[in-house]
């Protein structure tokens, strides 16, 4: 049978992403919003605190292992903005043309060579709520911002993030490529290696 996780998230393309990956390796993952449990605050400083927080919660809501992660976008030209705060870069929480708009503002006197940038993502599993070694893994999407959106897929700030090394705007790779390249999915590859240590 099946091993049940828990995923601190309210956020259901990462549910429907991270349950495939999960699911060959014998685990089944639920939302945290099947045991009632909702997004918290992200207060930490780090990636790693944001996700370790959430996942934390979640385990200690459920009393199931718990996943929880934490991405962003990080721009060289910003001294890595806007990080942490990507979601709510321009005010409201996960407005992604405003956060573009407010992006490409920003970068509007920055030439081409120094537009570079990447996306992290951190994955944690923590098996209970006070487990002292969680599992972490991290990934990084290198690549460029461009001077206005390319592409119709993906989400976020896909449309201005070049992959230098395909030519191609995050939302013009179809979502295989962009999971075998991605940050998340560098993330999710490195964790499943570690699952083991469950
Ligand atoms: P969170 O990990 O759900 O907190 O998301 C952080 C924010 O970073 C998202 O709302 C997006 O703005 C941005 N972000 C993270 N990963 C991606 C991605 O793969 N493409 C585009 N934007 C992303």
């Amino acid at each position: 049978m099946d091993r049940r996780l828990v995923l601190a998230s309210g956020n259901a393309g990462k549910l429907v992403e991270l349950r495939e990956l999960l699911a060959d390796a014998g685990y089944a993952l639920h939302a945290q919003s099947e045991f009632g449990v909702h997004d918290i605050d992200e207060t930490g400083l780090t990636f790693v605190e944001n996700a370790l927080l959430k996942a934390r919660h979640a385990a200690q809501a459920t009393g199931l292992p718990a996943l929880g992660d934490d991405s962003g976008l990080c721009v060289d030209a910003l001294g890595g903005a806007p990080g942490l705060y990507s979601a709510r870069y321009a005010g409201g929480h996960g407005d992604a043309q405003a956060n573009i708009a407010k992006l490409l503002d920003a970068l509007r006197e920055v030439p081409d060579n120094a537009r570079t940038a990447h996306f992290h993502a951190v994955v944690v599993l923590l098996r209970t709520p006070d487990d002292p070694q969680p599992i972490i893994a991290e990934g990084r999407w290198p690549g460029r911002i461009l001077h206005a959106p390319r592409g119709n897929g993906g989400f976020g700030y896909d449309p201005v993030f070049l992959d230098m090394q395909l030519n191609r705007s995050a939302a013009e790779l179809d979502a295989a490529t962009k999971h075998a390249r991605s940050h998340r999915g560098l993330a999710l590859a490195a964790l499943r290696e570690r699952l083991h240590e469950l």
